[in-house]
């Protein structure tokens, strides 16, 4: 529905590929104990450009989607939770996170390019441990380190009609991708690779806060064990294979680098986990999404 010029495409391409190539050399050069994590690159829009994009999908989320407030007990927790992720992360990896919680029972959570993270309250209860949990909202914030979202966004639709939906000029693109998030938990699939790279960024942000990284691995596991026996899990699942070769990448990622978090979490979390049981699924567009946070 969108035309787009073949130059536009093609530079798209280009960024794709140049940016995937240096990713998959880099984590092949990684070893021994001092890690690097890949240079998260560019995606051919600014900064401040996908930022806006996230703004702009996050208010569609809101319209499509019901949002608890952010004064409920259970987001109040997730944003506990997800500050202390973000004063681990290195300032030149750092956006403007948010944390929201979506009262669906599904197990999901999806990254917007920019900063907006959502964490449905079916991974709060499906959860052990806060610990787990972190993983996941970590994992998460990978997304956003590696621009993942801005990127499949751009490889998608082309670099022209992603900056004019920033920029609020392309609400036709913006309504189709709120309905995309709302039906299938998240706006475009993410391929293996950025699976295993957000995995690596949860681990690590996770461990520095304190966590045992091998929540993650726990919860993948949870997963597994679900899997087939409930529909709940099929959202994330969906973009997040449990897989056994993803468990085990991640298992030896966390004894190579000696990823040391040993904390499972706050006792917090099961009165967390008690009262969001009890929550029923709301409508959409009950709530109007806060302001932006400020600037890092
Ligand atoms: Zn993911």
């Amino acid at each position: 529905m969108q035309s787009r010029s073949f130059s536009t495409r093609m530079l798209a391409l280009v960024f794709t590929l140049l940016l995937a190539q240096p990713f998959a050399l880099m984590a092949q050069a990684q070893g021994g104990s001092a890690p690097q994590l890949p240079n998260p690159g560019t995606t051919g829009m600014n900064r401040q450009q996908q930022q806006q994009l996230g703004l702009q999908a996050m208010g569609e989320v809101y319209k499509q989607m019901p949002v608890l407030p952010d004064s409920s007990p259970e987001t109040q927790y997730i944003q506990r939770l997800g500050k202390k992720l973000m004063a681990v992360i290195p300032a030149d990896r750092s956006w403007p996170y948010q944390f929201h919680v979506i009262p669906a029972a599904d197990i999901n959570a999806f990254a917007l390019p920019g900063g907006p993270i959502f964490v449905n309250i079916g991974t709060i209860t499906a959860a052990e441990n806060e610990a787990q949990l972190a993983g996941v909202m970590a994992h998460e914030t990978g997304h956003v380190v590696a621009r993942h979202a801005a990127r499949n966004m751009i490889a998608a639709y082309g670099l022209e009609a992603v900056a004019a939906l920033a920029g609020g000029q392309n609400p036709g693109l913006l309504t189709q991708l709120g309905t995309s998030i709302a039906a299938n938990g998240l706006m475009l699939a993410h391929s293996r690779q950025d699976e295993t790279e957000a995995d690596e960024y949860g681990a690590r942000y996770a461990a520095a806060a304190g966590y045992d990284p091998r929540a993650l691995i726990s919860f993948f596991q949870i997963l597994q064990r679900q899997e087939g026996h409930t529909p709940k899990v099929l959202a994330y699942l969906s973009d997040h294979p449990a897989t056994a070769d993803r468990i085990a990448h991640l298992q030896q990622y966390i004894v190579q680098h000696h990823l040391g978090g040993t904390s499972l979490g706050s006792g917090q979390y099961q009165a967390i986990k008690s009262r969001a049981a009890s929550y029923r699924s709301a409508s959409a567009g009950t709530g109007a999404p806060p302001p932006p946070p400020p600037q890092p």
